[in-house]
């Protein structure tokens, strides 16, 4: 009786772990609003701008270098990815977006200039390589000011979030 319940136990652990590593099911795309970042830059800030959130981390899982911080095109996470810890990234008017959503955050002011090639190419394969380890649905990617919800301008009115729709589901 004493190893069934082990046993059990075991199995319970088991399957919550996986459910944890597995729950994401969306993607939201955000631009950082500044021409530099890098992780340690964006968690300075996120301790300014958000300093009631009791994690210490970047409220986005993914960044996105620009060349200036971090190289263009690298892609950086830090532990909120690691441990799949609930973003930060939207408001509260989308909680589902946050605790099951991976937020991608690119470095740049996209509101005042274009993205370069060479970066946006990044962001397209790191979103497709997580909608195929995750099976996340090109319906259920947004940019941050796209999803119902949200009073933002991010990612920026140059972003070509359209053709970035397009281009994730070929
Ligand atoms: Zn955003």
């Amino acid at each position: 009786m004493k190893k069934y319940k082990k046993l059990l136990f075991l199995l319970v652990v088991f399957v919550l772990t996986y459910w944890w590593t597995h729950r994401w099911n969306y993607i939201v795309i955000h631009h950082s609003a500044g021409g530099y970042g890098n992780i340690e830059f964006l968690q300075k800030v996120h301790r300014e701008r958000q300093s009631k959130d009791p994690l210490d981390a970047i409220p986005y899982h993914y960044i996105v270098g620009n060349g200036n911080g971090l190289g263009v095109g690298v892609v950086k996470s830090d532990w909120r990815e690691v441990w799949n810890i609930w973003g930060m990234h939207v408001s509260r008017h989308n909680f589902d977006r946050n605790f099951r959503g991976l937020g991608i955050c690119i470095i740049g002011n996209f509101e005042k200039r274009n993205i370069s090639k060479k970066q946006y190419q990044a962001v397209v394969t790191l979103t497709k390589e997580l909608m195929k380890k995750y099976s996340i649905p090109v319906t259920n990617i947004s940019g941050h000011g796209y999803t119902k919800g949200e009073q933002t301008k991010c990612p920026g009115k140059h972003f070509p979030m359209e053709k970035f729709l397009r281009d994730i589901a070929g």
